[in-house]
């Protein structure tokens, strides 16, 4: 079994986060949560309300099922998933407090996000105001300027994969798509002071997809569909290929979040509008909440 041998490294309890004990290196167990309501399902297990016993701390417990998740051939996957979360820490990037497993489940500890998924906001409202959208793809611009400066591209920024804080700030969820380039250059090219520039520069072209897909992202909140939808598969792909970008008319939208919008949907990764320099844009500026909280 891949999981119990060789994820060795996260399973203590991280205690001065969750149990606030002394700094003991004991496992967790079930034992050490309450289980409460269902917060939902995903593919391969469910997602429950918890209370740590001993500190009273509420989190989310996603159980997933080792015999899915081999068959599925995606135990590499949540590995590098929990690899990269636990080691990240930002107010707009859900919490991997750590994790265990019994023969047949992997358990996460994860931080709760009590407000739920920004998708389902998104589906109520049909479509964000320019202060909410703004706000929302400001801290997401964070969080991600975040990543990168730990190179950890993302790669999978979509409504789905994000959460809503007590407060109504944006949580990223979901790093399974996610890649640490250092490490996977690491791998491929033994160290980093032998790289020519165009490797090294390389880093930053591929953070850049997740540029593009904030730009696709900031669309969506502001028309309720993604810029390249299409019927038909190959037209979207299609679409994309070409940045067949357009603005409807309706939902009236600011042409400065049009413009920042097409600064960031360009075909040249290199000539996308950098994180840092988003943050300056005048619509963000203008619209976005200072402290990232979205209060409606
Ligand atoms: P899929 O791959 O199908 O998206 P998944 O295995 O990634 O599924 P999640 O999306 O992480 O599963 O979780 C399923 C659902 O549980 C989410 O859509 C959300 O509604 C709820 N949920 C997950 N994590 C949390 C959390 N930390 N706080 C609150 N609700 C959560
Ligand atoms: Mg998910």
């Amino acid at each position: 079994m891949a999981i119990a041998t060789e994820t060795q490294p996260q399973q203590h309890k991280d205690s001065s986060e969750v149990s606030g004990s002394a700094a003991e290196q004991r496992r967790w167990t079930l034992n050490d949560f309450d289980i409460g309501k269902p917060l939902g399902r995903g593919k391969f297990g469910h997602v429950y309300l918890a209370r740590e016993k001993t500190s009273n701390h509420i989190v989310a417990l996603k159980v997933l099922f080792k015999s899915q998740l081999q068959q599925s051939q995606v135990v590499h996957q949540l590995r590098r998933e929990v690899e990269i979360q636990s080691h990240l820490r930002h107010p707009h990037i859900l919490r991997l407090y750590g994790y265990f497993y019994d023969q047949k489940r992997v358990y996460l500890i994860l931080e709760y996000a009590p407000k739920g998924e920004l998708y389902k906001e998104l589906q109520k409202c049909k479509y964000f105001s320019e202060r909410r959208a703004a706000t929302y793809v400001a801290s997401l611009a964070r969080a991600l300027i975040y990543c990168h400066g730990k190179h950890v591209i993302h790669r999978d920024i979509k409504p789905e994969n994000l959460l809503i804080g007590s407060q109504g700030e944006l949580k990223i969820a979901d790093f399974g798509w996610s890649v640490h380039t250092f490490n996977r250059r690491r791998t491929m090219c033994g160290t980093l002071d032998y790289l020519p520039p165009e490797m090294v520069e390389s880093v930053e072209h591929d953070a850049s997809v997740d540029i593009w897909s904030l730009g696709v992202l900031c669309y969506e909140f502001l028309y309720g569909v993604p810029p390249f939808e299409a019927k038909e598969h190959s037209d979207t792909y299609r679409r994309i290929i070409q940045v067949d970008l357009k603005f409807p008319p309706k939902p009236i939208v600011s042409s400065a979040a049009k413009d920042l919008i097409s600064q960031m949907l360009v075909k040249d990764s290199s000539q996308r509008l950098p994180l840092h320099k988003l943050l300056e844009h005048p619509w963000i500026v203008q619209n976005a909440e200072p402290s990232g909280v979205y209060r409606s």
